[in-house]
Formats: structure tokens, sequence, C-alpha cells
């Protein structure tokens, strides 16, 4: 991370990356997920940001939130089976052993293993988000795992960035929905690619290998030209089509027009948005997402300029 931006005040990356937030409350991003459903026919995924788990007390908190979210996405009025959020989830919310410290994860299979039947009580779709390289083992295997116990409502993330990923295709559970992603997490050279094209040559190619596999691809990047390569080149080669995969974006990247052409092409679109209880527990994600696109912080300030 670039050191100036890991040298920002907590309250500063609050205030820079506050497009990124849907708020800070469960009904907050239920809203932004109605308002997104309502306005442009665009799904949602919904992420609590609950990072930097220091007890089991915290981690059973962040398990009790997404068994609430679970229930909001499966029973709120304003969700049908058309327009039902997902929820995306990491491993490292439901534990203090974090593997990134060199941990065990104490109770972070366990915890999403008791989401997981929750949700497939409410018919909710799960994504376990990928984090660091640490966890890469760790995440495959319980996807494995839950598989295997008849979970077919999780899915996947692979980082096209890894060197490992191409390997990773080989173990995944057969059918599972794959999110592919560049990565967010800086890595050593010695596991991953520093090329951005590349690796987002890589999501066009892995995209492929998936689809003619017959998993469903949700294609996250923000990437315009990749996005139309996705549907123009890699769709049509495979004889996909808008019912066996999505694209998908973040909150607070302004896609607007690109999302807009995709619906009309019937590509289903989904953003993932992030809210948090505690504002704390945010600020790890939202440092990321500042990290990868600093100019974020020049437009908050010209808007807040041209306010006062
Ligand atoms: C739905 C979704 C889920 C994700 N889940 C994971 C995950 O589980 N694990 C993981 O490691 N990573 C995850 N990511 C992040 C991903 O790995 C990339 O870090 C992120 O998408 C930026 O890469 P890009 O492909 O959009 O390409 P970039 O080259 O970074 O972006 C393409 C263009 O989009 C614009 N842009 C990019 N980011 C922003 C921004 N933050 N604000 C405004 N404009 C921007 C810029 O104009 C840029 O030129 C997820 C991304 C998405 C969209």
């Amino acid at each position: 991370m670039n050191p100036l931006i890991r040298l920002i005040p907590p309250f500063l990356v609050r205030v820079f990356a506050r497009p990124y937030l849907a708020g800070d409350s469960l009904e907050d991003a239920l809203k932004a997920a109605e308002g997104l459903w309502q306005n442009r026919q665009v799904l949602s995924s919904l992420d609590l940001l609950a990072e930097g788990i220091e007890t089991d007390a915290a981690a059973r908190a962040n398990v009790d939130t997404y068994l609430r979210m679970v229930e909001a996405a499966g029973t709120d009025p304003r969700f049908s089976d058309e327009n039902r959020p997902t929820l995306s989830l990491k491993p490292s919310n439901f534990t203090s052993s974090s593997l990134h410290e060199a941990g065990d994860a104490r109770g972070a299979a366990d915890a999403i293993r008791e989401i997981c039947v929750a949700a497939a009580e409410h018919a909710v779709d799960l994504t376990m988000d990928m984090e660091s390289r640490h966890w890469t083992d760790f995440t495959i295997e319980l996807l494995r795992d839950l598989h295997a116990e008849g979970h077919r409502h999780i899915g996947a993330v692979l980082q096209t960035r890894l060197n490992r990923c191409e390997a990773d295709l080989d173990r995944l559970p057969e059918g599972i929905r794959v999110r592919l992603v560049i990565g967010i997490y800086q890595e050593p050279e010695s596991h991953a690619i520093s090329n951005k094209p590349e690796m987002k040559e890589r999501l066009l190619r892995y995209a492929q290998i998936l689809l003619e596999r017959g998993h469903y691809v949700e294609f996250a990047t923000h990437d315009e030209a990749y996005v139309r390569r996705f549907v123009d080149q890699v769709l049509p080669a495979t004889g996909v089509g808008g019912d066996g995969c999505e694209v998908q974006m973040i909150y607070g990247v302004p896609r607007r027009k690109l999302l807009g052409e995709l619906r009309e092409r019937q590509i289903r679109c989904r953003i993932y948005i992030p809210f948090a209880l505690s504002w704390p527990m945010a600020v790890a994600y939202l440092r990321r997402r500042l990290d990868e696109y600093p100019a974020m912080m020049w437009m908050v300030a010209k808007n807040m300029l041209r306010k006062g």
C-alpha cells in the first residue's frame, strides 16, 4: 500500500472514502439495494465491513449480524426471488486468530457453516470473498467441504493476480458459482504478477475456461474495455447467454452508463454494497479502496468545496 495512504488518519479515511459505503446500519444497505433495483434493475450483494477482529465475542457478534442479514434478505417484503440480495462474507470476520497473522482461523469454518445453513433455509445465496494469499487454501478447502455437504448456494472468488490462480480453477468444486477479480491485496512477486493488463487478460481467459466447464461466472471489474470484451468475445465463444453469468461492480464506482448498456443487452448486473456497524472496522477496507483509486480523495474534496 502507498505509504501516504497508510498515514491518512482514520477520520479522514472515513471522509474521503464515504462514497464507497452504503451507511452504518443494515437498513442503509437494504435501502441501497432496494434503490438500485427500483431505479436501474441492478442486483446487489451486501457485505458487512468488520475486519480486525480481536476477541471471540467480536467474532460471534459478526456471526449474529450475518444471521440478521440472512433473515432480512430472505424475508424483507422489498425483495423477492427476482431481486433478492446475495451476501458476501470474509472468513477473517469470524475469528480472532487471523491466518494473516499466522493464527489458526479458530471458529471461522464453524461460523460460516452456521451462516450457510441459515442462508439455505431462507433461499439466500452467499459468496465467500477472497482475502490475502494466507487465506486462499483455507477458503478453497472450506468451499469444497461445504459443497460436499450439499451447500450449493455458496460461491467462490478467485484472484487472477495470483500465480496459483490457474491451478485453483481445477480445485474448485464442480459447478460452483465463481466471481473473478484481479485481487485487491498487494502480494509479493514470489506469489503474484504486478502487471494489471495481464491480470485482466487472465480474467477473460479464466472466465472462458469456467464458462466452458459449466460454472456461473461473475465478471467483477470496473474496466469498461474488459467488460465489453467479456460480453462481445467470451460469451459468444462459449455460447453462454445472460442466464449463465453476470457483471459485478462496487458501490460508489460510477459506471451508470455501462450498467445501463448491459441491462439492455440482458446481462445481469450486481453491485457489491458494503456497510459498517462500527467505523473502525470499516477503515481497512476503505483504505484499500483509496489506495486503489486515490483520485476519489480529490473528487470528494472538490464536492465538499463546491457545497461549502
Ligand atoms: C463486486 C466485486 C467484488 C470484489 N471482491 C473481491 C474479493 O473478494 N477479493 C479481492 O481481492 N478483491 C475483490 N474485488 C476487488 C478487485 O480485485 C479489484 O481490486 C478492483 O475491482 C479493481 O480492479 P479493476 O478490475 O476494477 O481494475 P482497475 O484497473 O483497478 O479499474 C478499472 C478502472 O475503473 C476505475 N476504478 C477502479 N477502482 C475504482 C474505485 N475504487 N473508484 C472509482 N473508480 C475506480 C478506474 O477508472 C480504473 O481505470 C472485488 C471487486 C468487485 C467489483
